[in-house]
């Protein structure tokens, strides 16, 4: 009664006659078209609607709600004045199909971009299409067949990778059809140079690698490691997706690295997680430019063009030039922070990694196996915890959701038995560092029969997570 009174009488009259009028009545549809039984969906008013749907979604953790320590996967803050430009109508409504005269100021802006990232990674020239990190390195591995195609040099079928690499590397080698030789690390988690050595040959393409590694350490045998691989003739690719260990400080294209792909939506301000959108933009030496993807963004008598016309190139990888909101978010917040501002994050996020690392492990329930030094994440292991009181590094993480913080990632990388994989970032306060390093040793303390059953503060509690992955319900049905 008190719904229907609030709505407006004639309005409600209107709506009846236009009815009536233009939609044909219900009697007119053949009998075996009309539904026998009620509708079976709840019937609900506005306020129930919107309290449930605010509700769901206050379910939701985001990095606007916490600290989302996911090592390697880099999530941090992203300033809202990014989003905030990238959705200008001059920005959001411009369409692919558009004609080149009517966008000069989107190419001039990806062509800034992909100047200042050859300036950030040290290397000669770089394409933007990739949509994420893996297609980056997907694209590498094309880039680095065609090089020694070119070269006649179509013996090498093997690519080398390190037993701390991103998953995404060996599949990316794989789906390019390369021979994966994975190495060994040394006792101090980095590239063991014996092993290097002994793997090297005339059938290698490629050395991937990332750098820190996903351990965090820094792989200071870099130089001997890039003499070692082009001596080979093979080429050295960089796995730039975390880039934040190291930006301002140090370069790939210094260290020697032929190829390299960023994460812009890690790095450079864009919101990620549950899929993308995403950009894995890929840099290249000078001797390598030839072959990369088309079209390249070029410049010519003062106008802004797509240059289609480059007969070695690789071909496409993706629709169109990309995800250009996402280039576009990056190009501002490269901008704003400026030289000195992404060193200092890139300071602040090593800073912050070291003192959570430093405290966690004073607190003596958590070792950290390999070497001390880290750069922007830390690889703790579970296993005293484990031997001690029957607690593993998912009870750990499922214990966190109970004090409404983020697990780090886990059981990763696979060297580290029970890995907790810590990346803070640099956009947390010490405050909310010091809060989830007590959350972790005040979890470590308590009674493991809690901690094993956790979470149970959560509107969900334990999952079969097997289950979900060998039997997938992908649908919702309604009884
Ligand atoms: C995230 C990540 C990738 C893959 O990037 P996607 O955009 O998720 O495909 C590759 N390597 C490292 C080290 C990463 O952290």
């Amino acid at each position: 009664m008190y719904r229907s009174a609030m709505y407006d009488k004639p309005l409600l009259n209107e709506i009846a006659h236009i009815k009536k009028d233009k939609i044909k009545s219900i009697d007119t549809f053949p009998n075996a078209l009309q539904r026998k039984e009620k509708v079976n969906i709840p019937d609900l008013d506005e306020t129930q609607i919107v309290r449930h749907f605010y509700r769901l979604s206050q379910m939701n953790y985001g990095i606007d709600s916490g600290i989302y320590p996911l090592g390697s996967c880099t999530m941090k803050y992203n300033p809202k004045i990014c989003e905030e430009i990238a959705g200008w109508d001059d920005f959001a409504n411009t369409h692919p199909y558009q004609d080149v005269s009517t966008v000069q100021g989107n190419l001039e802006i990806m062509l800034e971009l992909e100047r200042m990232l050859c300036e950030i990674t040290g290397m000669d020239y770089f394409s933007l299409q990739p949509a994420a990190g893996a297609q980056g390195e997907f694209l590498g591995m094309l880039i680095t067949r065609a090089y020694h195609e070119l070269n006649k040099d179509n013996e090498r079928n093997e690519v080398i990778l390190p037993d701390t690499a991103h998953g995404t590397n060996p599949a990316s080698v794989t789906m390019a059809g390369y021979k994966l030789i994975e190495i060994p690390s040394t006792k101090d988690g980095t590239v063991d140079l014996e092993m290097l050595g002994k793997a090297l040959s005339e059938k290698t393409a490629c050395f991937m690698l990332t750098n820190p590694n996903t351990l965090g350490i820094f792989e200071s045998e870099i130089i001997e490691i890039s003499k070692m691989v082009h001596k080979a003739g093979a080429l050295l690719y960089y796995d730039g997706a975390n880039i934040n260990a190291i930006m301002g400080k140090a370069r790939p294209g210094d260290m020697g690295f032929d190829i390299v792909h960023l994460n812009l939506h890690k790095t450079f301000a864009t919101p990620h997680g549950g899929g993308g959108p995403g950009s894995g933009p890929i840099g290249v030496k000078i001797k390598l430019e030839k072959l990369l993807p088309i079209p390249r963004i070029a410049r010519k008598d003062g106008k802004y063009l797509f240059d289609y016309n480059v007969p070695q190139s690789i071909g496409k990888i993706k629709g169109f030039y990309g995800n250009f909101s996402v280039l576009l978010k990056a190009y501002i917040y490269i901008l704003m922070m400026g030289r000195d501002g992404l060193k200092e994050a890139s300071e602040i996020a090593v800073l912050n990694s070291n003192y959570m690392k430093e405290k966690i492990l004073k607190s003596e329930k958590y070792d950290m196996p390999y070497k001390q030094l880290r750069k922007h994440e830390f690889v703790l292991s579970c296993e005293k915890l484990k031997q001690e009181k029957g607690i593993t590094a998912k009870d750990v993480a499922k214990r966190l959701l109970d004090y409404g913080l983020h697990p780090p990632t886990i059981y990763f990388p696979l060297i580290v038995k029970e890995a907790l994989m810590v990346e803070p970032t640099e956009t947390e306060s010490k405050e909310d560092l010091d809060e989830y390093i007590d959350v972790l040793i005040k979890i470590a303390n308590e009674d493991p029969e809690l901690v094993k059953n956790a979470p149970i503060n959560t509107p969900v509690k334990r999952v079969d997570e097997v289950g979900a992955t060998k039997n997938p319900v992908l649908t919702w049905k309604m009884i």
